[in-house]
C-alpha cells in the first residue's frame, strides 16, 4: 500500500475551506493508503504566535479534524512537536539545501516582505515540510496547488540527499502530488482565498444560524441586479459552494435556475444552507462529543505519535548509518 503524509497547521477550528480543500479528502484517502496526517505545531512558531493560543488551536484542530471523519484505527493522526526526528532530519536536509532555492520560494517572499525582521524559521520552512514527508518516506503527498511549489523542493531534497548518501540504490522517494480535487475555496466575499484572517470564512462548527447569516449577504454573480436578470453560475461562489456540498443533480439545476434567472439568489443559497447542513451537522455533533471527553483528544495524539515515532526512528537510523554517524 503506497503511504501518503499531509500536514496541517494548527490554526484552531476548521473552516470550510480548510475542511474541503484538504480534510475532506484526508477522510477519503485514508481508505486507500497508509495515512500520516501530522498537526504542523512547528510550522505555526515562524510567525508571531501567543503559547497558550497555540495549545488551544492544537486541541481544536485535533477535535475538528477527528469530527470531520479521520479515523485513527486507519490513519496515525499525531503532533510534529512529539515526534523530534522532524526537526533532526530537517538540519540534515539544511546541510544540503541550496539558499537560493529558499529564497525564491513564493511563500517566502510573499511572507518576508511584510516583516521588518525576518526569522531563519520563515526562510527554511520548506525544508523542515520536506523533513515532514521524507521521514516517512511518503510516495505522495495531498496538496493544494499553491503548495506544489514546497514539494518540488522535497523532491529536489529527497534527490541530493540519494545522490550523495545513497547513489545505488535511492533510499528516499521522491514523494508525487495528489492534487485536491477541490480547488482553493473562496471566502464569501467572493474575492479571495478564504481565510481567517480575511475575516471571510465559515466556521465547520458553527451553527446553523451562524452560517445562514453568513450566507445570506454573501457575494454572488454581480450581473444579478434584479431578480429577472439571467446569471452566469461559474462566476459565482456560492455555485461552487453547491458543487462541494450539493449532490450532481441539485448542481445541474442550480446551473438552469441561475442562468435562465428561474429562481434569485436567496432561492439558491436556502438551497445550499440544507445541503451544507445535511453535511456539516453530524461533523458538530461529533465535535460536541469529542469535546465533551477532553481525555479522547490526548490519548489518540499520544497513540499517534507512537506509531509516527516508531517509522521516524527507524528512518533516521538508516540515515545517520549511510551518512556515517558512529552508532
Ligand atoms: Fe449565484 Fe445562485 Fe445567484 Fe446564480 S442564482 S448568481 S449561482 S447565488
Amino acid at each position: 500500500m503506497s503511504r501518503i503524509f499531509s500536514g496541517i497547521q494548527p490554526s484552531g477550528e476548521l473552516h470550510i475551506g480548510n475542511y474541503l480543500g484538504a480534510v475532506k479528502n484526508w477522510v477519503a484517502l485514508q481508505q486507500r493508503f497508509e495515512s500520516f496526517y501530522c498537526i504542523v505545531d512547528y510550522h505555526a512558531i515562524t510567525v508571531e504566535y501567543e503559547p497558550a493560543l497555540l495549545r488551544e488551536r492544537t486541541r481544536d484542530m485535533a477535535i475538528s479534524i477527528l469530527a470531520s471523519g479521520v479515523d485513527p484505527e486507519r490513519a496515525v493522526l499525531f503532533l510534529q512537536s512529539a515526534v523530534p526526528e522532524h526537526t533532526e532530519l530537517a538540519w540534515i536536509f539544511n546541510t544540503l539545501t541550496p539558499l537560493g532555492e529558499l529564497e525564491r520560494q513564493t511563500q517566502f517572499k510573499d511572507k518576508s516582505s511584510r516583516q521588518e525582521s525576518i526569522p531563519v524559521g520563515l526562510l527554511t520552512y520548506p525544508v523542515l515540510q520536506a523533513a515532514d514527508i521524507l521521514l516517512y518516506r511518503a510516495d505522495l503527498v495531498p496538496v493544494g496547488e499553491d503548495q506544489l511549489q514546497h514539494l518540488e523542493l522535497s523532491r529536489l531534497v529527497a534527490r541530493k540527499w540519494n545522490a550523495r548518501f545513497s547513489p545505488e540504490k535511492p533510499f528516499f522517494p521522491e514523494p508525487k502530488a495528489e492534487v485536491t480535487p477541490t480547488p482553493r475555496v473562496m471566502g464569501l466575499d467572493g474575492t479571495a482565498k478564504m481565510s481567517k484572517s480575511l475575516g471571510n470564512t465559515v466556521g465547520l462548527l458553527e451553527e446553523p444560524a451562524a452560517i445562514w447569516e453568513k450566507l445570506k449577504p454573501a457575494v454572488t454573480d454581480p450581473a444579478r441586479v434584479r431578480r429577472t436578470d439571467p446569471g452566469t453560475p461559474e462566476v459565482c461562489n456560492i455555485y461552487h459552494l453547491h458543487k462541494a456540498f450539493s449532490p450532481p443533480e441539485t448542481v445541474k439545476h442550480v446551473a438552469v435556475q441561475c442562468s435562465t434567472a428561474g429562481w434569485g439568489c436567496i432561492d439558491c443559497k436556502k438551497v445550499l444552507f440544507e445541503s451544507m447542513k445535511k453535511e456539516l451537522d453530524p461533523i458538530r455533533e461529533r465535535a460536541a462529543e469529542i469535546r465533551s471527553n477532553p481525555a479522547t483528544v490526548d490519548t489518540t495524539l499520544r497513540a499517534g505519535a507512537e506509531k509516527a515515532h516508531a517509522v521516524a526512528k527507524e528512518t533516521m537510523r538508516e540515515v545517520k548509518e549511510r551518512m556515517g554517524f558512529a552508532p
